[in-house]
Order: structure tokens, then C-alpha cells, then sequence
């Protein structure tokens, strides 16, 4: 409950240190991985230098590979150390470097690795690194790319918006491609490429930009497309650089002809957060990010979400409300959905809400903060940055796989707790109640109530993101 100012630009840091944590961890490509072999492709990322911000694309790319369910990915950022018995082990090496030449035992490694039918491909900033400082003959006898003799960082086309003119309808990473892929780039131009090299796309300018080419055994794919991470979410990259990713690794191509970032499945549970009427921290939004089992999340008012009967659109509410009051309408509407076998999931200071509507915190969530001094019951109290020490209480779903755990976050002491509750959690700390989770005693929806959850802490704590999702599964039927 407490707030004050001068945390605020303290707190703005650790929101977007969450944000950017969020970004890195989405969940998997559904329409991928349905498609996706038994065995994972083994795949090694040459990376560790380059004009290109490498430690972002790389770990995206990583991501990209892991969510299809083809690849499994490695990174080595010392790639001058690769040798043949550490190749051994792979079918595909992403040469994603633009640094210095590797040295001949490394060079020599790759070529064999290629050359004894193995995969390579070569992105657009490899490609760049061509202009010049890293080029050495057999490089150029596997790509097929040459510069121009004075080339150092030629090929940064200004950026656009263009479709792809697919060549070769039959090569199996063209094969099924969606027609006239659209993208927004700055593909690598003014290379140019030997007679030997396969066109399997270029820009409407008549620029190759996909094409392939034999090397010994082995496959090459090359790929002018993804100048930085904006360009690497487009569907025209994605798409091609996992197919042409998949085709050099093994020869064939199983993946959609359409791949995107990573969405909810679609049968994903259908959450609803209620917040209003108490302030928090924007880095509370990030507990629902990055979950295939749910959808996109929503964010409403009490007093908006239940002016309609929302049975229909919604699975699981979460409640980060401080509600005063509904109207009638409002109250009717809110105990549909509770009296429909719905799933409920209060957290922190929702526990505050409805304070004059005893079905709600008796028999629904079993529990209360008393704001104000009843008879000889004194009002609940609440104290910031207090140490707690969680356990769980028993074996439940919603805490297997949740041991102990250490977070600093608010209290609450005194609050009505309804002896119907099963304890879910126990803290430690005698300015909290003992118990600090709970299922609620609703007999027709299942209802869970967390006490944590006060800001960027817990927020960002593993133990605490598996409980609300956990939660959320719980509630809405699928964990059991
Ligand atoms: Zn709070």
C-alpha cells in the first residue's frame, strides 16, 4: 500500500530492467513447433564480434531457433577456437561473425565441417564481413561471394520497404512460401555472386538476397536479410532464415511456410487483470508476458469490466483492485462469473477491495484487510520492505515445484481470514500473518488469494512468477 516519490526513479530502472528480462524470454512458436522433428538439429552460432550489436541478434536468434522446437543452439563467442572435433557434434554452423580472420585451424575446421556434408549459413553481417578484412579463398569457395577488390563496408542498402521476389519454386526452402513476402530492411547489397551460386530470392530491385550453393557435401545458405532486431522480426526473416536454416542442415524443410514471433496458443486461458482505485508499479504487467498457455492479457477497471456480463469472453480474472463499491449491475455480473465455474486470482492490495460486501471477502476470497477498527477487532496494519522467508504449507499444484524462498516485500498483519481457507504459503514474519497464500472457500469457481506482490521485487522473482502463473493455470481448469 505504501508510496512514496522518491522511490519512483529508482523504480523506473528496475521496470525496464524487467521489460528488457521479458523480451528475452518469449515463449515458444506454436505454428514452429507443431511442425518441428523428433530430434532437435544441432546448431553452433559463430558470433563474438561485429559492427552489428552481436550479443543482442545472437541471443535472438538463439530464441528464434529454441522456440521453433527444430533446433537446439549453442554460442560461441571465440570462434577462432573452433576445431573439427568441436564441430563434430553439429549440423549447422551460423556464421554470424564480422570480426578478424578466425586463423587456419579454425578456417580449415569449417571448411571439412561443410565440406563432409554438414550445413552452413551465412548472415548479413558475415556477409559484410566479406568487404574485405576477413575474406581467405576457401570462405569464398563456399558462398560463392566476392567484393570489390577496394570493398571495407560496402552492402548497407538505406532501409525500405520491399517485397521478395522468390526464384525456384521447387527448392524446399522456397517450396510452400507464402507469395510476395513483404519486409522492412537494409538488405546487404553490391556483392557479387559466382555462377554457382542459386538464387532463391531477391529485393523487386533484382538484388540477391536468399540463395544457396554446394560446398563438398554440405550446404550453404546465405541470407542478405536482417540488418538489426527490427528488421529480424519480420515474417520475410524469420521465416526464410529457420527454413534456410533447417535446409542446410539436413536437406529438407519442415517448418510453416509462415513463421512470426512467438503468439499465445490459441486455446490459451482467457485472463482479465482488474485494476484500479490503488497505485503500483507498471513492472506488474510483466507477470503475464512470455506464457504459450495464456493469451494476450487485458487490462481494465472494476467498475468498466463488470458493466457487461463477461462469462463469455473471459476464463480467469485477476484482481489488483482496490474496489470501494460496485453498483448493482456490477455486483451482478461479477457474481456470474464467480457462480459460472470461473477462476479468480486476488493478489496484494485486491485483498482491500469490497469492504461492505461480506459474500465477496467471506465467501468468495476468505479474506479481508480491515480498514477500520471494528467492535473489538482492531483495523489490519501493513509495514513495507519487510523480509520474508515463504514456505509452502502442503502440497498443492499450484506450489509443486516451489521450495522455500526469500523476498523482501510489504506486510500484512490482522486481516479477517476466513477458516475455510486452505493455506497455500507460511511466511516467517511477525509483522505478516502466518499464512500468506490460500485457496479461498468459493464452492462454485476456484479462487486463489496471494498476499505478496507489492512491486519490481517479487515481480521479478522466479518463485513468485511460477505461483501466479501457476495460479492462473490452477484456477482456469488446466492444472490439476
Ligand atoms: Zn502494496
Amino acid at each position: 500500500m505504501k508510496s512514496t516519490i522518491e522511490r519512483c526513479a529508482k523504480l523506473l530502472l528496475f521496470i525496464l530492467a524487467a521489460l528488457a528480462f521479458e523480451t528475452r524470454c518469449p515463449g515458444g512458436v506454436e505454428a514452429a513447433a507443431a511442425a518441428s522433428n523428433s530430434i532437435p538439429l544441432k546448431v553452433l552460432i559463430l558470433s563474438g564480434a561485429g559492427t552489428h550489436d552481436w550479443r543482442a541478434t545472437d541471443s535472438f536468434l538463439r530464441q528464434l531457433m529454441l522456440d521453433s522446437g527444430r533446433f537446439d543452439v549453442r554460442v560461441s563467442e571465440v570462434p577462432s577456437g573452433i576445431t573439427a572435433s568441436a564441430l563434430a557434434s553439429f549440423d549447422l554452423v551460423i556464421d554470424d561473425y564480422n570480426g578478424p580472420r578466425l586463423g587456419s585451424a579454425a578456417e580449415k575446421a569449417l571448411e571439412e565441417f561443410v565440406k563432409s556434408g554438414k550445413g552452413l549459413l551465412v548472415t548479413r553481417e558475415a556477409l559484410g564481413s566479406f568487404a574485405g578484412k576477413r575474406v581467405w579463398p576457401e570462405f569464398v569457395g563456399m558462398t560463392k561471394v566476392s567484393w570489390p577488390a577496394n570493398a571495407t563496408e560496402l552492402g548497407d542498402a538505406p532501409f525500405r520497404l520491399f517485397e521478395l521476389k522468390t526464384l525456384h519454386p521447387e527448392h524446399p526452402v522456397i517450396r510452400g512460401l507464402k507469395d510476395k513476402l513483404r519486409t522492412g530492411d537494409q538488405p546487404r547489397h553490391e556483392f557479387a555472386l559466382q555462377t554457382k551460386a542459386v538464387i532463391l530470392a531477391t529485393t523487386d530491385n533484382n538484388e540477391p538476397i536468399l540463395f544457396v550453393s554446394n560446398y563438398g557435401k554440405g550446404r550453404v545458405f546465405c541470407t542478405a536479410l536482417g540488418h538489426d532486431l527490427g528488421a529480424m522480426q519480420e515474417k520475410a526473416f524469420i521465416t526464410t532464415f529457420l527454413r534456410g536454416a533447417e535446409w542446410a542442415a539436413s536437406g529438407k524443410v519442415t517448418l510453416p511456410n509462415e513463421i512470426g514471433l512467438p503468439e499465445p496458443s490459441t486455446n490459451g486461458l482467457r485472463v482479465l487483470v482488474v485494476n484500479g482505485g490503488h497505485d503500483h508499479e507498471a513492472s506488474f504487467y510483466s507477470l503475464f508476458d512470455g506464457y504459450n498457455d495464456i493469451g494476450w492479457v487485458p487490462v481494465t477497471d472494476s467498475k468498466l469490466a463488470f458493466q457487461e456480463d463477461i462469462r463469455p469472453k473471459y476464463d480467469v480474472l485477476i484482481f489488483y483492485d482496490f474496489t470501494r463499491d460496485l453498483d448493482e449491475k456490477g455486483k451482478k455480473n461479477l457474481r456470474d462469473f464467480v457462480e459460472s465455474g470461473k477462476g479468480i486470482v486476488v493478489l496484494h492490495h485486491g485483498i482491500l477491495s469490497q469492504q461492505k460486501w461480506p459474500w465477496w471477502y467471506e465467501d468468495v476470497v476468505g479474506g479481508l484487510y480491515r480498514l477500520e477498527r471494528k467492535g473489538g477487532i482492531p483495523n489490519s496494519t501493513v509495514k513495507y520492505g519487510e523480509e520474508h522467508l515463504i514456505t509452502p504449507a502442503g502440497n498443492h499444484p499450484i506450489t509443486t515445484g516451489i521450495g522455500p524462498f526469500h523476498v523482501s516485500d510489504e506486510t500484512y498483519k490482522g486481516l479477517y481470514i476466513s477458516p475455510n481457507v486452505k493455506p497455500l504459503l507460511y511466511t516467517d514474519n511477525a509483522t505478516s500473518d502466518h499464512t500468506v497464500a490460500w485457496i479461498g472457500p468459493c464452492t462454485t469457481s476456484r479462487v486463489v488469494f496471494i498476499q505478496l506482490g507489492h512491486g519490481h521485487t517479487e515481480f521479478r522473482h522466479p518463485s513468485y512468477r511460477a505461483l501466479v502463473h501457476n495460479s492462473i493455470l490452477w484456477t482456469g481448469g488446466k492444472l490439476n
